[in-house]
């Protein structure tokens, strides 16, 4: 998507506004499928809370994708996408039983990641197979925000209960036919993965009725220039080898699995505003631009840095700028940041705006949502209109029609 592109996308649409480069999902997707070329049976379950569009979604399951969700509103997204619920896994945390019976019933693959529900899952219906989460406890990356890995971590069933597990199934009769662990974002160092797999292998060894082993997500992507990123050609290779080398000894046909969000969508994100104001101050120069945390709170919540490029003046000369929104609250893009010289009424692109940007947003401020855009062989399709002032209103019931009162 070139700036001139992505301009007139403004001048159609208005801002803000979210694109997506659809071709780049495809890309992303073509690359982890061809990594793991050498496994005879590999299942791509795209994770919708990344990025929960339909047409997102649908452009996926063109693609071979199947779902990742953590929630029934997820799959009923995803079933609405046009997915069987077959293709759908279902891994949530912390959610109640009910939930959990509502999807399985809907024959969706179900998820377990603690003691508590497997023992009554198992009980209630122990002829519906379902997958266990463990936690192999490997820390990925480093970053208490996003690793999950940790003992005291919410997620997962600790390896360390493995006995349990196995007295729960011996117990109730229910059968495992999968294996799951997601360490977290940002997988830096593959031998850390492949030390966290080997362990899932090794529990995988406890179950004789397998069908598939699913080893989460955690690629990392690049940021900007120069970035590392996960290798995803030599996970494939390496993981692949093993995973192959895993199922001829299990005997029996199986299926390795990912969960990936932020790879396949991040980079084809780009999120533009319009800059309302530069205000000087007496240390630094104020880009302020019509959004805020409400639109895209990534930087704010997790300290995630957002390349951020000047698309009305592209080829100017490069000014240092701290960007910021139009929320009554601190609500920093970015500090400091050399961007190429800003006039009011510029617009301003933010990269990897794909994964977790749309899907945090919220209507903090009474300020609406924005439209998304999906941009594919060079058109800008509509995918989401702009909310309107209505839709601020939608649920809400003022006093007056209120007859009892
Ligand atoms: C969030 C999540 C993912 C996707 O993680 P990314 O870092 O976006 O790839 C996969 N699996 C589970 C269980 C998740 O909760």
């Amino acid at each position: 998507m070139k700036p001139n592109e992505l301009l007139a996308a403004i001048n159609e649409f208005g801002s803000p506004l979210y694109i997506y480069d659809a071709h780049k999902i495809t890309s992303q997707y073509n690359r982890l499928v061809d990594a793991f070329e050498n496994v005879s049976s590999l299942r791509i379950h795209y994770a919708v809370k990344a990025l929960n569009n339909i047409a997102v979604l649908q452009h996926l399951k063109g693609l071979g994708a199947c779902l990742d969700t953590v929630s029934i509103q997820e799959v009923q997204l995803g079933l609405t996408a046009g997915f069987a619920a077959s293709d759908i896994i279902f891994t949530p945390n912390g959610v109640s039983l009910e939930e959990i019976e509502n999807v399985a019933a809907l024959g969706v693959q179900i998820n377990i990641d603690n003691l508590s529900i497997l023992e009554q899952f198992g009980t209630k219906h122990p002829k519906t197979p379902v997958c266990i989460r463990i936690n192999p406890h490997v820390m990925a990356g480093g970053n208490t925000n996003i690793s999950v890995g940790h003992i005291d971590s919410k997620f997962g069933i600790s390896i360390h209960q493995m006995p349990h597990v196995l007295r729960i199934v011996e117990n109730t009769e229910m059968t495992i036919n999968g294996i799951h662990m997601h360490t977290g974002s940002d997988i830096l160092d593959i031998d850390v993965f492949l030390y966290a797999s080997e362990i899932l292998f090794e529990n995988a060894t406890h179950f004789n009725d397998l069908e598939f082993i699913d080893f989460g997500s955690g690629f990392k992507v690049p940021y900007k220039e120069g970035d590392i990123e996960t290798d995803i050609e030599e996970l494939g290779q390496k993981l692949g080898d093993r995973f192959n080398a895993f199922a001829k000894a299990y005997n029996k046909p199986l299926t390795l699995a990912f969960e990936p969000g932020k790879f396949l969508v991040s980079e084809a994100g780009k999120f533009l505003v319009q800059v309302n104001a530069v205000k000087q101050t007496t240390s630094t120069v104020f880009a302020q631009v019509n959004s805020g945390f409400n639109h895209l709170i990534r930087p704010m919540l997790y300290g995630s840095r957002h390349e951020i490029h000047n698309i009305s003046n592209p080829e100017g000369k490069e000014r240092f700028y701290s960007v910021v929104g139009y929320i009554c609250e601190t609500d920093t893009f970015a500090n400091n940041r050399r961007i190429t010289e800003i006039t009011e009424g510029d617009v301003l692109a933010f990269d990897n705006a794909g994964a977790y940007c749309f899907t945090m947003a919220s209507n903090y401020n009474s300020r609406l949502r924005p439209a998304e855009v999906l941009w594919k062989d060079g058109n800008a399709i509509l995918i989401r209109k702009r909310e309107t002032f209505e839709d601020l209103l939608h649920h809400q019931i003022p006093l007056e029609d209120i007859v009892s009162l």
